[in-house]
């Protein structure tokens, strides 16, 4: 195996490149992206002032079962400032039993991802959404939809379950018990949006906590960016819905979800002030409700030539399930090339 496809690069596509460059170095390997960046759900957010927020993951929950690499790259994060200790004033937050320790990214959840890839030393191909797979001659080809196709040995995919489901020719590689066990992993949707302010306002001084999770049916959680990540810098907010507003109105028109929730926001915040940009996104899949079966990590489509699929629909929606996830990839992939 010489030339290795990663499709995705969120941090399942992230820390997959970094170990298998680790165990591999002579392999080369490309790592091909639909987004201009890199990401995926732990995406930071700028404003064209300069100050971020993140729209996707806000916390890193350590817990007490960690695996040799979980536990080494925890070390390095924590060593080189990726990560530093989730501040003590988040309202309402409720820990998983097994939880030991809670971090926050102070350049942004984006700035984990690019840790790993910039240690994994890989190109990234920007803007090329893969739509088709296809088996030829022992290689993969993968086309994508600007109209460039590329060849591999491997192809391993990092994209959730549903997207797998949607790539052109995937199917004919799977067989009937793997295609019901795909079609039964679920992930809730929910919108994110991102408040930035271009000045400091008293608003923002006067707020106790850095994030905090409400009992609301449309807004689930809010976190002031810049306490949340002990920063400095210009104001910004960003706003969770809730998973149930999310099932509701996936579909609906984009204007009208930004009323209601703009709506919302002002009726439990009466005096926050008019944000000079916003952001508003939508994450139709946002964390894994009902993983594939078993909990593998990945799964192998096909050995010769190799095709494999991974993230967080094969484990749980969290950093450590990512690591997990990615840490089976590569043995996988050490298994079948040996
Ligand atoms: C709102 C929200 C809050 C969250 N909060 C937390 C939290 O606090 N703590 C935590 O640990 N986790 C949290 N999570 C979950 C965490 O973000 C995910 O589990 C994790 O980011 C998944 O990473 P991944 O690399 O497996 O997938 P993704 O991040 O989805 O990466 C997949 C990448 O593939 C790309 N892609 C998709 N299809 C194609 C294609 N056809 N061709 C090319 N590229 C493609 C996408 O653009 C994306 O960049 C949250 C998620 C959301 C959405």
């Amino acid at each position: 195996m010489h030339r290795l496809a990663i499709v995705g690069c969120g941090i399942t596509g992230a820390v997959t490149a970094l170990l298998l460059k680790q165990k591999m170095p002579e392999l080369s390997v490309i790592i091909i992206e639909k987004s201009k960046g890199t990401g995926g759900r732990m995406c930071t957010s700028r404003s064209s002032f300069g100050n971020s927020v993140d729209l996707g993951a806000q916390f890193i929950t350590k817990s007490s079962k960690l695996t040799n690499i979980q536990n080494r790259l925890y070390n390095s994060l924590l060593d080189e400032g990726i990560f530093q200790p989730m501040p003590n004033n988040i309202e309402g937050i409720k820990s998983a039993s097994s939880a030991v320790s809670n971090f926050i990214c102070p350049q942004g959840s984006g700035s984990l991802v690019k840790y790993f890839l910039e240690k994994a030393g890989c190109d990234v191909l920007y803007e090329h959404r893969v739509i088709k797979i296809n088996a030829i001659k022992e290689k993969w080809e993968t086309l994508c939809e600007n109209g460039t196709s590329h060849e591999f040995d491997a192809v391993v995919l990092t994209i959730p379950v549903p997207q797998v489901l949607q790539l052109d020719g995937l199917h004919s590689y799977l067989e009937s018990d793997q295609l019901e066990k795909l079609k039964a992993v679920e992930y809730c949707s929910r919108y994110a949006v991102g408040f930035f302010y271009d000045t400091e306002l008293s608003f923002f001084k006067d707020i106790p906590w850095s994030a905090k999770f409400l009992s609301d049916d449309i807004i689930r959680f809010c976190a002031f960016d810049v306490h949340k990540r002990r920063a400095s810098g210009l104001p910004s907010i960003v706003f969770h819905t809730s998973k149930e507003f999310g099932k509701k109105y996936i579909d609906e028109n984009a204007e009208t979800v930004r009323d209601i929730i703009t709506q919302r926001i002002k009726t439990l915040f009466p005096d926050i002030p008019i944000p000079a940009e916003t952001k508003f996104h939508k994450w139709r899949y946002s964390q894994v409700e009902k993983s594939y079966s078993g909990e593998p990590g990945c799964l192998v489509l096909s050995k010769r030539p190799v095709l494999i699929c991974g993230g967080d629909g094969f484990t749980h929606s969290n950093f450590e399930g990512c690591v997990l996830s990615a840490e089976n990839i590569v043995q996988k992939l050490l298994d079948v090339s040996n």
